[in-house]
């Protein structure tokens, strides 16, 4: 599930920075064939949020029942965990024709 999307025409690969610009429901052009693409994106998104959500609580509350756990450190950890499912959203985005 998780990949960068390539463009459905000629197959060409795109830059992880180009991808994170590509917002769902708008119109892209692959600067290798110069087709019009649609950018899905949204679908892959929600599952992505909901996996990690689920995971980031079980981790809290795996740690919270470590005797000599602190509220910052928990904080830390949620805040590392979202910042790497931040990172991930661009290998949900897909291309598909118009
Ligand atoms: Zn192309």
């Amino acid at each position: 599930m998780l990949k960068l999307p390539l463009c459905p025409y000629c197959g060409a690969r795109f830059f992880y920075r180009e991808i994170r610009k590509a917002r769902h429901g708008t119109n892209g052009v692959c600067p290798h064939c110069g087709k019009t693409f649609r950018v899905y994106g949204r679908a892959g998104k929600m599952i992505l949020y909901l996996i990690s959500a689920v995971l980031l609580v079980g981790l809290n509350f795996f740690l919270i029942s470590i005797p000599a756990m602190n509220l910052l450190f928990l904080l830390s950890v949620t805040a590392l965990g979202v910042a790497a499912v931040r990172l991930l959203v661009p290998y949900t985005v897909r291309y598909g024709p118009l």
